[in-house]
């Protein structure tokens, strides 16, 4: 089920009812934009912090406090939002980016090829593993997964720094693909 197409300055959006229910509260954004971005994308994979991008794919893909987002050289694809106001700024936030790429690109180092990515089980791994509860998560894998969603820092972990090898390694990881790190 489909909303009204919204039309700004540059580009669309609708949003996607996803439960297909009348009163549904849960919406995917299908942003499609005016001009093609394809030869902005390595400049804006280098200004996303944790985005996947393989150049020539001819797309960005992100985790953006609980969202997927996936950019393409036309269209940009958000889940999971509550309504129209909240999908009007991400969108904004998003055109926002795009115009910024665009008047620095010549200061950019553009993305040309296949960054590592971090996964819920890279910082499992590294994590106590006991469930001691003092990051106010039910468990490790509950707070790995916070902290990949971006919701919670890694720091709220007391313990993991007790091993001080996995946990300088995971710092580098995830700094590496643009998480906040102490
Ligand atoms: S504080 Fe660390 S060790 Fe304790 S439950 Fe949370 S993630 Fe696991």
């Amino acid at each position: 089920m489909q909303q009204n197409i919204t039309h700004c300055d540059g580009y669309s959006f609708m949003l996607v009812n996803i439960d297909c229910l009348r009163d549904s509260t849960h919406f995917n954004i299908v942003m499609d934009l005016q001009v093609s971005i394809e030869a902005l994308l390595p400049y804006l994979a280098a200004r996303l912090p944790g985005c996947t991008y393989t150049h020539g794919t001819g797309v960005i893909n992100l985790m953006d406090a609980g969202h997927i987002v996936g950019i393409h050289p036309r269209q940009i694809t958000i889940t999971d939002v509550t309504g129209s106001e909240e999908a009007r700024t991400l969108c904004a936030k998003y055109f926002s980016s795009i115009q910024e790429v665009e008047s620095n690109r010549s200061s950019i180092t553009p993305v040309l090829m296949k960054r590592s990515t971090i996964t819920v089980m890279d910082i499992l791994r590294a994590l106590p593993r006991t469930n001691c509860g003092l990051c106010e998560s039910a468990t490790c894998m509950a707070f790995a997964a916070r902290v990949f969603r971006r919701e919670v820092p890694i720091g709220l972990c007391e313990p993991v720094g007790a091993n001080p090898k996995s946990y300088v390694s995971l710092l580098e990881q995830l700094k590496e693909n643009g998480y906040p790190v102490p």
